[in-house]
């Protein structure tokens, strides 16, 4: 209940906003990770930096807190199965296990019958060789761990050197799957709680750039149908997972109208940051209700609206202008408080509500005029 500690794993944008909400609601927060400085310590009552290893750090966490929940999945397993035996984890060891190893994942959805791409698990050059000549059409080679952002893919087509490939790659493990002639990409964000209840925020369409999430516009603008299926996959791999809190499902939209799901993530996601805005409950406070054992929140959305990434990028002329973003009726401007910005780095995002192509294009201009005003501010310096 409100006023007891929210155990956060993890530190960067995702934590903060969840964090927030967390806040908004009258918890306390914690975070642990091995950074001391993340977006999300700014906004949390108290930071444990430290290894993810460090038994007795983690010891003094699970102290601290009442509920532990992550939010990047690239957290050692050995560290939630520990704190699993001293406070509720939500997402559980074993589902952040199958969704932070992209074998693991496949399998999984492959044997629960969900639609992937067609693919071969890679453990050696050779596996490589046979591997390209078996899909017979052009691939992207993934590593199986620590993947995020499209950092550690390499797309190949048959009859690429497999042994130049493999070293290149330069990971014990990886995934070969057929690339998907998509016409789009969609997301489905489901919440599911301690009762079983499920419950989908609507579809949303993302595209991508260099492998990052660029805009996503909600609703997507989809078939119902098609909607209405991807939201019943989100839920049903939610319950095959038995999992506790959001998952985040990327799938491909197939000319036909079919679907593949691409990959999962159990916590809040990039392409969910609209519905602080859009939605009458954002994905970060359904998040901490479904942990918490509170009741769900309603998904509806109050407005559509397109979500727009700053990437460090922007900053190439300098801060970018901000006055300018903020100026226009219905932007909501988000910035993580990262110091340093990095090409390709997420510095922070804004959405602009309004419906569809509308929205999208005014706000990929106010993005570009809000760089070009930034070099010019440059100059007159
Ligand atoms: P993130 O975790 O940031 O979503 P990631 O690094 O785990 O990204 P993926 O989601 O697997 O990577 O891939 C990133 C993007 O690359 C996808 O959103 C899609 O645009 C493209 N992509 C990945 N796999 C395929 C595929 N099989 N066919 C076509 N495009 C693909
Ligand atoms: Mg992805």
């Amino acid at each position: 209940m409100p006023g007891t500690t929210i155990g956060i794993l993890g530190s960067g944008q995702l934590g903060r906003m969840t964090a927030m909400a967390a806040k908004s609601l009258g918890y306390r927060v914690a975070i642990f990770d091995e950074a001391s400085d993340g977006p999300a310590s700014s906004c949390a009552d108290l930071t444990i930096a430290a290894s993810f290893e460090d038994i007795e750090k983690l010891e003094d966490f699970a102290a601290q807190v009442d509920v532990v929940t992550i939010e990047f999945e690239n957290i050692p397993v050995s560290a939630l199965e520990y704190l699993e035996r001293r406070r509720p984890v939500h997402p559980s060891a074993s589902v952040v296990r199958t969704c932070q190893d992209r074998v693991l994942e496949k399998n999984f959805l492959l044997t629960n019958g969900f639609p992937v791409a067609p693919f071969r698990v890679i453990n050696s050059a050779e596996d490589l060789a046979v591997g390209l000549s078996e899909l017979a059409a052009p691939s992207i080679l993934k590593t199986a761990a620590l993947g995020y952002d499209g950092k550690g893919q390499m797309p190949l087509v048959p009859g690429d050197d497999a042994s130049k490939a493999w070293s290149k790659l330069a990971s014990p493990r990886a995934v070969l799957e057929k690339r998907i002639p998509f016409v789009s990409e969609v997301s489905v964000i489901c919440a599911r709680a301690s009762s079983g209840e499920t419950i989908c925020f609507p579809v949303q369409e993302n595209v991508h750039v260099s492998g990052i999430l660029d805009v996503t516009t909600a609703p997507a603008q989809i078939d119902s149908g098609v909607a209405a299926e991807a939201q019943r996959i989100a839920s049903a791999i939610a319950e095959r997972l038995g999992l506790i809190g959001l998952i985040t499902v990327e799938l491909f939209l197939l000319p036909d109208g079919g679907l593949v799901v691409n990959e999962l993530a159990p916590r809040p996601h990039n392409s969910g940051h609209h519905t602080l805005e859009t939605a009458m409950t954002s994905q970060f406070a359904q998040h901490v209700r479904a942990i918490c054992g509170l009741p769900l929140g309603s998904v509806k959305l109050r407005s559509p609206g397109v979500m727009v990434n700053l990437l460090g990028d922007l900053w190439h002329g300098g801060e970018p202008d901000w006055k300018l973003l903020l100026r226009e009726p219905g932007l909501f401007l988000h910035l993580y408080g990262k110091r340093v910005a990095k090409a390709g780095r997420k510095m922070g995002h804004f959405t602009l509500l309004g419906i569809g192509e509308v929205a999208r294009s005014r706000a990929l201009q106010l993005r570009h005029e809000a760089d070009i005003g930034s070099r010019q501010t440059n100059i007159e310096r």
